[in-house]
C-alpha cells in the first residue's frame, strides 16, 4: 500500500545534502533537469549509473590533470575527477537515492 516513489522534489533534497557536505551536486542537477532513467536509479547497474553520469559531465583529457578529491594526477578528469572518486561519487548518489526510497512509512517519531 505504501509504494514510495522518488519525484523531483526529492531529488533537490539530496542535492542540498552533497552540497551542505561539501560535495558537488551539479550532475545531480542536470539528472534533474533531464531524467529518464535517473528516477530510478536501482534499475541501473553501476556501470549504467557511472557511465550515465558521465555523459552529462564535462570530461577533460590531457597532462598534468589533477583530481580534485584525491589530488593524484589522471589522464582524464569527469567533473573534474578521476575516474576511481568519479565513480565512487556516482556510486555513493546511486546509494543514497536507493537507501532514500526504502525509507517507506516505517518511521513512527520523526
Ligand atoms: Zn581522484
Amino acid at each position: 500500500m505504501t509504494k514510495v516513489h522518488l519525484s523531483k522534489s526529492e531529488l533537490p533534497k539530496i542535492i542540498a545534502n552533497i552540497e551542505a557536505n561539501g560535495g558537488d551536486a551539479s550532475e545531480l542537477r542536470a539528472i534533474l533537469e533531464d531524467s529518464p532513467k535517473a528516477n530510478h536509479p536501482e534499475e541501473m547497474s553501476d556501470d549504467e549509473v557511472v557511465n550515465y553520469n558521465r555523459s552529462i559531465s564535462t570530461v577533460q583529457e590531457g597532462e598534468g590533470l589533477v583530481c580534485s578529491m584525491c589530488k593524484k594526477t589522471s589522464p582524464r578528469l569527469t567533473s573534474g575527477t578521476c575516474d576511481q572518486c568519479f565513480r565512487s561519487w556516482s556510486l555513493s548518489c546511486k546509494a543514497a537515492i536507493v537507501k532514500m526510497r526504502r525509507k517507506d512509512g516505517s518511521s513512527n517519531h520523526g
